[in-house]
């Protein structure tokens, strides 16, 4: 079970009741390759295909926990990946889209989000970097692929006051980078953590 990745996340000092209660509530084994079953209470990354791989999971509760969704919140996911991240999201707001730019892995996370019973998740294929702008505005978008700067019409599909959560590519490392829109503009409000991730490919990266 998942209760040696809830000390993990604890030990780091998220205290978020809520965030380690999901964090309990999401096996993570059940969203990593069958192969790499073993593996999955491990804090680290795991290969899902195609050169991508899944965030270890403290990485994914730190970006979660500065993007603070609440009960009442649609949330924008850029990168599913095997849907460990959305499956976490869909704990705790209240209807998640989740955009991957890869048809099978797409299907890997629904069928994963599906074997849990998730329900307020919608996985679309396509290139995040657009949003959807048929489901806008959101009132938090997390992104889970570095670009330099935030693509537009993420930030235009951001509500006043909104949160966003994403990596900015910054020489060797990326800097996991917490935004608010205020004014009709997105502003830096923290960051949040130095770290890996593959990069955003897509129109507006
Ligand atoms: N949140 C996932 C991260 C998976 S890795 C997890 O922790 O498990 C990043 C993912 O972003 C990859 O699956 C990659 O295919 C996807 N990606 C990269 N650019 C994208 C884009 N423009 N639109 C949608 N998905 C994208």
């Amino acid at each position: 079970m998942a209760g040696n990745l809830v000390e993990i996340v604890r030990r780091m000092g998220m205290t978020d009741p809520r965030l380690l209660a999901a964090v309990a509530a999401t096996p993570r084994e059940q969203f990593v390759p069958p192969r790499s079953a073993a593996r999955a209470e491990r804090d680290e990354p795991i290969p899902i295909g195609h050169g991508q791989p899944t965030s270890q999971p403290s990485l994914v509760a730190q970006m979660i926990d500065a993007l603070a969704p609440t009960g009442e919140d649609t949330v924008l996911e850029i990168g599913t990946g095997y849907g460990y991240q959305t499956a976490l999201l869909a704990h705790l707001a209240d209807r998640v889209y989740s955009v991957e730019r890869y048809a099978d892995l797409a299907e890997h996370a629904r069928a994963n989000l599906d074997a849990m019973g998730v329900t307020n998740v919608e996985v679309v294929v396509g290139d995040g970097t657009a949003g959807l702008p048929e489901h806008a505005p959101f009132d938090a978008i997390i992104v889970s692929a570095a670009a330099a700067s935030v693509p537009g019409p993420l930030a235009e599909q951001l509500v006043e006051g909104g949160r966003l959560v994403m990596p900015i590519a910054a020489g060797v490392a990326d800097i996991v980078t917490l935004y608010a829109k205020r004014h009709d503009r997105l502003e830096q409000r923290r960051t949040v953590t130095p770290a890996q991730f593959v990069p955003l490919v897509g129109k507006h990266a």
